[in-house]
């Protein structure tokens, strides 16, 4: 079954001494980009497989979880948001998320690797092609952290949908990336990020929302669980003004749900949505610590 193929590793985790390795059907692109390295390759069970640096970006598999999880739970919770922004995300799947809310106004997408969009037009059409087609997308290319700094277009959610800090993802998990991303928030608005695996990548976290509380008054996370970003509980990094909007009740968001369409999902729900936010013991504790520092 799998001899004689050629298996590509996901290195992120060296440091740990830990690796998983996929054995692969075929590559479908392989390039150094001016940025990164990015391989593209068929899986027999996870379908397309995109790895840039040796890091798991996107399975078709499994994709749904994390571009439905950083999507609805954000535009929801927030109930009226107009302006969206996405930090990264070039193979497009958090954006055609975003846009099946008719809600949204405009969508603002700002990509360092024009090398990841270009390749996901071939390879990723069940995303671009929605988004490239739909008039309220607007596509950048530019570092996110030039981006945040200049622009002055304000912004009602900011999804960071960034790899992970390493090469030019790195300067997106600091904390002037954050400030700069707070200067274009409007009131009310609401910050997510990728924040690693906490029983692997347990610093990402806790240094994450340390800087979020220094810029906001609500720093915080929510989980799912995403199999191919390995490690269990993924947690996704919250930042807003207003800590009630991750403890709004069920029928709440099932109501703005219901005004943004009631489009079809695959894992996120009214319930989903909710319970994301009940941290386990653990990654409760991880956040908790991230207060002690910052007084
Ligand atoms: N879902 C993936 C994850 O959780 O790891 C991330 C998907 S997306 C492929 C990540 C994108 O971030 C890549 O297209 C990469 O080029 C982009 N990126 C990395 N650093 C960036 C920066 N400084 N500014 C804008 N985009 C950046």
């Amino acid at each position: 079954m799998t001899a004689g193929k050629r298996w590509i590793p996901e290195t992120l985790f060296d440091d740990l001494g830990f690796r998983i390795t996929y054995a692969v059907e075929r590559v479908l692109y392989e390039m150094q980009t001016e940025h990164q390295h990015l391989v593209l390759f068929e899986h027999g069970f996870f379908g397309k497989v995109l790895m840039l640096d040796g890091a798991t970006q996107v399975t078709s598999k499994d994709e749904f979880i994390y571009h439905e999880m950083m999507t609805h739970v954000p535009i929801l919770a927030h109930g009226n948001a107009r302006e969206v922004l996405i930090v990264g995300g070039g193979d497009c799947g958090i954006a055609e998320e975003v846009l099946k809310h008719k809600t949204v106004r405009r969508l603002t997408q700002v990509e360092i690797d024009a090398s990841v969009v270009e390749f996901s037009k071939e390879h990723f059409p069940e995303f671009t092609g929605p988004v490239l087609s739909d008039r309220r997308f607007d596509l950048v290319i530019d570092d996110g952290m030039n981006y945040v700094t200049k622009t002055d277009r304000r912004f009602d959610v900011i999804i960071v949908d960034s790899t992970d800090p390493q090469g030019p993802g790195k300067v997106l998990f600091s904390e002037r990336f954050y400030r700069a991303c707070r200067r274009c928030m409007n009131a009310g608005g609401v910050m997510v990020t990728q924040n690693g695996v906490p029983i692997l990548q347990s610093d990402e976290l806790v240094t994450g929302i340390r800087k979020f509380r220094k810029l906001f008054a609500d720093g915080a996370c929510y989980v799912a669980a995403i199999p191919t970003y390995v490690g269990g509980h993924m947690a996704m990094g919250w930042a807003s003004d207003n800590p009630k909007l991750r403890a709004l009740a069920v029928a709440t968001i099932a109501g703005r749900y219901k005004r943004a369409g009631s489009f079809p999902t695959k894992y996120w729900t009214p319930e989903v949505h909710v319970a994301a936010f009940a941290l386990p013991r653990f990654i409760a504790d991880k956040v908790a610590r991230a207060s002690k520092r910052s007084r």
